[in-house]
C-alpha cells in the first residue's frame, strides 16, 4: 500500500527544507513540531498559526501521524498506562509509559517502552509477542509516533516530556534494524537523547557488532534469561545460532566501544533456570562480564503453563547470584502485563465476543 510519507519519519532538517521548497520561512518546521511534540494540534489544519495555504499543502502531502490509539489501560495508580496502537494497515502493536517519581537519590523519570516490529520471529517460549510470529517491521516513523503518542499523552495530563526510551515492547530491535537506528537518531531531535535509549536484544551478534560502530552513546540490555547453553537452547532458540559466550564476548565489545554499561536480563521461570545451579552459573557469568543482572519474574501469558517462582523464591535466586542483581518486579503486569499480552488479552476479548456473537447466531465482530 502506497502511502504519504509522515511527520515522525521526517528529521527536523528534512522538514525545514521542504518548508523551504514550498516557499516558506524554516521556522515553520519547528512550529509543526512543537504542535505534534505538545499535542496542541490534532492535525496540520489545526496548526492555526501557520498560513492556510500552508496547512492545506501539508495535508495533502504528509501524513501527521502513523498510528491511532484504540485503547489505553493504566495501573500502579497510573504510573504505568499500556496504549494499544493501530497502524495504517490495521496492524496492532503496544507501547508502555512508565513514569519513576524519583526520590531524595533519583531524579523522576519518564520512560516509553516502544516496540519495533508486529510480532515477533524469535519465539522465545516465555513471550507473548514470540507466540504471533513476525507480521511486519515496524518504520522509523512508527516508532518515533509511539514516543510522540506518550509526549501527548502527559503533556495533556500536565506531566513532564518522556525522557528516556527502551526498545523493550514487541519486536526484536536488532531484526529490525535500519529503521531502529534511524529512530534512535530522529527521536535526538525531539529531545531524546540516545544517553537515555536502551536497546533490548535477544543476542543477534552481528548486529551486536554493527550498532556499537553507529556512534550512538546507547545502552544495551542482552536477554540472556539462562546461564547455560542448554537450557538457553529452550528458551531462547537463536542460541543455537548465537551461544553464550559469543553472545558475552559481543556485549563486552559493545560496552568497549561505546563506554556504555551493558546489562544482562533474565526472566525467572519456575522449573526451567531458577536452581541454585542456575544462579551459581548465572553469579560467575555476570562477573565475567562486569555486567549487572536484572531478574525478571515472568508474566503469565495465554496459553502456556510457564510461571514465575514464588516472590520468596524470587528473592532467593536474585540473593544467590549476588549484589550484581536486582529484581524487577515488572510494573506493566498490572496494566495487562508484558509485552505483547494487552494485545493478546484483546484477541482473546475478541474472540470472546465473537462466540457469543455467534452463539447469538448474528455476525462476527469485524476486526
Ligand atoms: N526482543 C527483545 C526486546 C523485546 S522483549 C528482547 O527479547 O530483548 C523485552 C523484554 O521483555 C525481554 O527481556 C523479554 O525477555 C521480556 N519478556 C518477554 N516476555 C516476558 C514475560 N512473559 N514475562 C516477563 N518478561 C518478559
Ligand atoms: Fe521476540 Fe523478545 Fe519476545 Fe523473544 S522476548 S520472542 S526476542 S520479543
Amino acid at each position: 500500500m502506497k502511502t504519504q510519507p509522515s511527520l515522525s519519519e521526517l528529521s527536523q532538517s528534512e522538514l525545514r527544507q521542504m518548508m523551504a521548497d514550498l516557499g516558506h520561512g524554516r521556522y515553520r518546521a519547528d512550529q509543526i513540531r512543537v504542535h505534534a511534540w505538545r499535542g496542541t494540534a490534532a492535525g496540520f489544519h489545526g496548526a492555526t498559526n501557520l498560513p492556510g495555504e500552508l496547512r492545506s499543502v501539508l495535508a495533502s502531502e504528509l501524513r501527521w501521524k502513523t498510528l491511532e490509539l484504540i485503547a489505553a489501560t493504566s495501573a500502579d495508580r497510573g504510573l504505568t498506562d499500556k496504549l494499544l496502537l493501530r497502524g495504517y494497515d490495521g496492524q496492532e502493536i503496544e507501547t508502555v509509559l512508565i513514569r519513576h517519581t524519583g526520590s531524595s537519590t533519583t531524579r523522576s523519570r519518564q520512560t516509553v517502552c516502544v516496540s519495533s516490529q508486529v510480532g515477533c520471529a524469535i519465539g522465545c517460549v516465555f513471550c507473548a509477542t514470540g507466540q504471533l510470529g513476525l507480521r511486519r517491521n515496524l518504520t522509523a516513523g512508527e516508532i518515533v509516533d509511539q514516543v510522540l503518542e506518550a509526549a501527548r499523552r502527559w503533556g495533556s495530563a500536565d506531566l513532564g516530556p518522556p525522557t528516556n526510551v527502551v526498545y523493550m515492547g514487541m519486536g526484536e530491535p536488532l531484526q529490525n534494524y535500519k529503521e531502529v537506528v534511524r529512530s534512535i537518531r530522529l527521536l535526538s531531535e525531539w529531545g531524546i537523547s540516545p544517553r537515555r535509549v536502551v536497546v533490548s536484544t535477544s543476542g543477534l551478534v552481528p548486529e551486536m557488532d554493527q550498532l556499537a560502530q553507529e556512534g550512538l552513546p546507547i545502552r544495551l540490555a542482552i536477554s540472556l534469561h539462562a546461564a547455560t547453553d542448554e537450557v538457553r537452547n529452550r528458551l531462547v532458540p537463536l542460541n543455537r545460532r548465537y551461544p553464550i559466550a559469543e553472545l558475552i564476548a559481543a556485549g563486552m565489545r559493545f560496552s568497549g566501544r561505546t563506554g556504555r554499561r551493558v546489562s544482562l536480563e533474565y526472566v525467572l521461570i519456575a522449573g526451567l533456570n531458577d536452581g541454585e545451579q542456575d544462579a551459581a552459573a548465572l553469579r560467575r557469568l555476570a562477573a565475567g562480564a562486569g555486567a549487572h543482572v536484572n531478574v525478571i519474574p515472568m508474566n503469565p501469558i495465554p496459553e502456556s503453563p510457564l510461571r514465575a517462582p514464588s516472590q520468596d523464591h524470587c528473592r532467593q535466586f536474585a540473593a544467590a547470584v549476588g549484589p550484581r542483581a536486582t529484581i524487577r518486579f515488572s510494573r506493566g503486569d498490572r496494566a495487562a502485563a508484558a509485552c505483547g499480552q494487552l494485545r493478546a488479552a484483546m484477541q482473546s476479548e475478541k474472540r470472546r465476543l465473537d462466540r457469543t456473537a455467534e452463539r447469538l447466531g448474528s455476525l462476527p465482530l469485524p476486526v
